[in-house]
């Protein structure tokens, strides 16, 4: 087992994938989790592996907090080693204007985004807080930033991670533990298909969706021992779009 041990939720596509192979670069064993897409975690590890890199798949659902516990918490304790860089990437939408969101599309995307970044930092927080060294790296997004319309769930929770984030790391920062954000703007993934690339470029300075490459490079960059110096921060991925 390596020495340098990074976890990545929601791991198995899009900005996650990217994320899993850009760590594995930097020299990470990577955790690979993912909610259910088994096949396409796989396919994440394989790529990770062709790199040079290697990690293994760790499936739990991050908005169930008993789930978290018991995956997690048993690696971490069969294990003990001290994972030093988290990335709080998985997440979800579930648009509607206000006037016709149901609860559970509320409830269902605050969970997803905002407890789980609860439910898994805490207890990986332990062993970076023992080890006195730390990178935490939350996925937010434009949304939380400016606010769009049809997402009052999604925006809300990316602003309380944004928070969070800002929160935390005046919490670790005297214990070696960064606390960052990254905000995507529009990203090529399955979270994006399906939306007019063509119409909606014209909106973004630079002409065109980002690649999750291009959010992996922000991530790597606040997930490596240089970036000491760097934390409360968003870094914004979004072509200029604002
Ligand atoms: P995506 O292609 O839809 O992939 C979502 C990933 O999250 C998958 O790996 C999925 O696992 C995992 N996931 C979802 N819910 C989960 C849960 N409860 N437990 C564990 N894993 C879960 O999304 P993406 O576009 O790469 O987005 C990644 C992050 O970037 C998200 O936080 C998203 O809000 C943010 N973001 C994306 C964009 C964009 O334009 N794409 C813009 C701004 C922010 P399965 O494969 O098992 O389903």
């Amino acid at each position: 087992m390596h020495m340098k041990c990074s976890l990545v939720t929601g791991g198995s596509r899009g900005i996650g994938r990217a994320i899993c192979i850009k760590l594995a670069e930097m020299g990470y064993y990577v955790l690979v989790n993912y909610r259910s897409n088994a096949t396409a975690a796989e396919e994440t590890l394989a790529l990770v592996r062709a790199g040079g890199g290697d990690g293994e798949l760790l499936p739990f659902d991050v908005s169930d907090k008993d789930n978290v516990q018991r995956v997690l918490g048993n690696w971490m304790e069969a294990n003990k080693i001290p994972i030093e860089v988290l990335v709080n990437n998985a997440g979800i939408k579930d648009d509607a204007l206000m006037l016709y969101m149901k609860d559970e599309q509320w409830e269902k995307v605050i969970h997803n985004n905002l407890d789980s970044f609860f439910y898994v930092t805490r207890l990986v927080l332990n062993g970076m807080l023992h080890n006195r060294y730390g990178r935490i790296i939350n996925v937010v997004s434009l949304s939380g930033q400016k606010g769009l319309a049809g997402q009052t769930n999604y925006s809300a929770a990316k602003a309380g991670l944004i928070g969070a984030t800002k929160a935390l790391a005046q919490e670790v920062g005297r214990h070696g533990i960064t606390v960052n954000a990254v905000a995507p703007g529009l990203i090529r993934t399955d979270m994006t298909e399906g939306m007019d690339e063509d119409k909606m470029k014209a909106l973004i300075p630079v002409k065109r969706f980002g690649l999750p490459g291009e959010v992996a490079h922000a991530v790597g960059f606040l997930a490596s021992p240089d970036a000491s110096y760097i934390t409360a921060e968003v870094v914004s991925v979004n072509g200029g779009l604002y």
